[in-house]
């Protein structure tokens, strides 16, 4: 979109866009009616993400709240039979089963929830009402959790199946209890993406009416946030001294070379993008257009994700090149699943700090007295995300090394009162401190836009 056109364009698209919804003939007929269809609707998004996104909007936040409620009594069943299940073998694989308690169980399903809320943000982030957009982001997770049954069921199946299969099969010590694990943890990685890229889509639709869109106010210098509302156009800032124009001009903010063309397969774009954000974040910044470009943004954010889950795999391959014992199962698989689900941690972790940055930028912008909304919010931080690989390296290297120290016999003799120690402080060291530069750029972003017009 042409960066002069703002606002009025926006508002002419929009209005367009939300009477072309064809399911607001549905809402008509009136929520109860409505009801039945979002429901069936959480488990269409699987196969029409876009489509189901678009229906969800329709549905009241208490209605998705019932949703949710009948989706996590049904994940209930299958996982109490699963708990059951457990407790009648008493020990597997020479080991005593300890069955899970309701309340953690409860735990991890609010822990959930709450992922898939700061996970699903940036996607859904757009310029105008903070408010409509954080009712859409919970209507989406709550609509959502049919992956919660739809995983606990799968979970079961495969359970079941394995048992099977290890009682038919010659070799009963293959895929005993410690691989069907495995095979599970391999499974809920994989369910993890699925669900991830599918509900990432659906909230992706627009969900903003003419009311949500960004409200006219005055001029600010995009410095020192002076009202410029009396300034001249050829003038200077009264406060800081800044050409007006530099604040107010039609080349302020202009679409970078990414925004325009987001493409992974223009690799002189692409690495323009990475040198700015490493080299120059600050100029970056300040010439990011905040009310357009946002598609681009998330683009750029899966992109990055993307990279994240690749790098992560490949520190199963420094723990295998350093410990050739350690993840060789008697085939491939426990390398794959191990791999996977060390993509999966990272990816999710990666995002959630995308998103939980988002609601941060926007609380302490709006603190700060700035204009920021999660949309202007979600596009610093997506892109500052093109730091969470680095984040990865460095913490694969601090794996890595723990498992070469521990094959070295390093903790044997330092002692156990020092092994834990120096474990838990590389890790935060590793992970703290790959995080700060991206957290460090974030900060320096907000103060980059907290007074931009546009
Ligand atoms: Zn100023």
């Amino acid at each position: 979109m042409d960066n002069q056109e703002v606002p009025e364009a926006i508002m002419a698209e929009m209005l367009q866009q939300v009477s072309a919804v064809p399911v607001a003939d549905l809402a008509r007929t009136g929520p109860a009616r409505f009801f039945p269809l979002c429901y069936l609707d959480s488990l269409l998004v699987y196969v029409a993400p876009r489509a189901a996104g678009r229906v969800w909007l329709r549905i009241p936040l208490w209605q998705a709240g019932v949703v949710a409620l009948i989706n996590c009594g049904l994940a209930c069943f299958p996982l109490s039979r699963l708990a059951a299940f457990l407790r009648d073998q008493g020990t597997v694989g020479g080991r005593e089963v300890v069955p899970f308690p309701r309340a953690v169980i409860g735990a991890v399903i609010m822990g959930v929830l709450i992922a898939e809320f700061f996970s699903l943000l940036p996607f859904a982030a757009r310029p105008g009402s903070n408010r409509t957009c954080a009712r859409h982001v919970l209507r989406a997770v709550l609509l959502s959790t049919s992956a919660i049954w739809l995983g606990a069921a799968a979970y079961k199946v495969l359970n079941l199946l394995m048992t099977w299969y290890v009682q038919h099969s010659h070799n009963r010590d293959f895929l005993a209890f410690p691989d069907n694990i495995v095979a599970l943890v391999m499974f809920v990685s994989v369910l993890l993406f699925v669900v991830l890229f599918v509900h990432a889509r659906a909230v992706g639709v627009e969900y903003r009416v003419a009311g949500d869109l960004p409200k006219p106010r005055d001029p600010l210098c995009d410095v020192c946030g002076y009202d410029l509302c009396a300034a001249a156009a050829d003038g200077r800032c009264p406060e800081c001294g800044r050409p007006v124009v530099e604040s107010l001009g039609p080349d302020v903010r202009p679409p970078s070379g990414w925004e325009m063309h987001p493409s992974f397969l223009r690799l002189t774009t692409v690495g323009g993008q990475f040198a700015r954000l490493y080299t120059s974040p600050m100029r970056m910044f300040s010439g990011l257009p905040l009310l357009s470009g946002h598609h681009a943004a998330r683009c750029w954010l899966a992109g990055m994700l993307t990279l994240v889950g690749v790098l992560a795999f490949w520190i199963v391959e420094g723990l295998h090149a350093v410990s050739p014992d350690l993840l060789r199962g008697p085939t491939d698989w426990q390398f794959y699943a191990a791999g996977v689900s060390i993509a999966a941690t990272f990816v999710l972790l990666g995002l959630m700090m995308v998103g939980i940055e988002t609601a941060g930028v926007t609380l302490v912008g709006r603190f700060r007295g700035g204009n920021i909304d999660l949309g202007g919010a979600a596009k610093v931080t997506c892109y500052a995300s093109g730091l969470l690989p680095f984040w990865v390296l460095l913490a694969g290297v601090q794996i890595v090394a723990m498992v070469i120290c521990s094959e070295h016999g390093v903790f044997k003799r330092v002692g156990p009162r020092y092994d834990e120690a120096i474990t838990l402080g590389s890790l935060a060291l590793a992970h703290i401190g790959g995080l700060l530069w991206f957290e460090l750029t974030v900060y320096r972003g907000l103060r980059a836009i907290q007074f931009a017009n546009k």
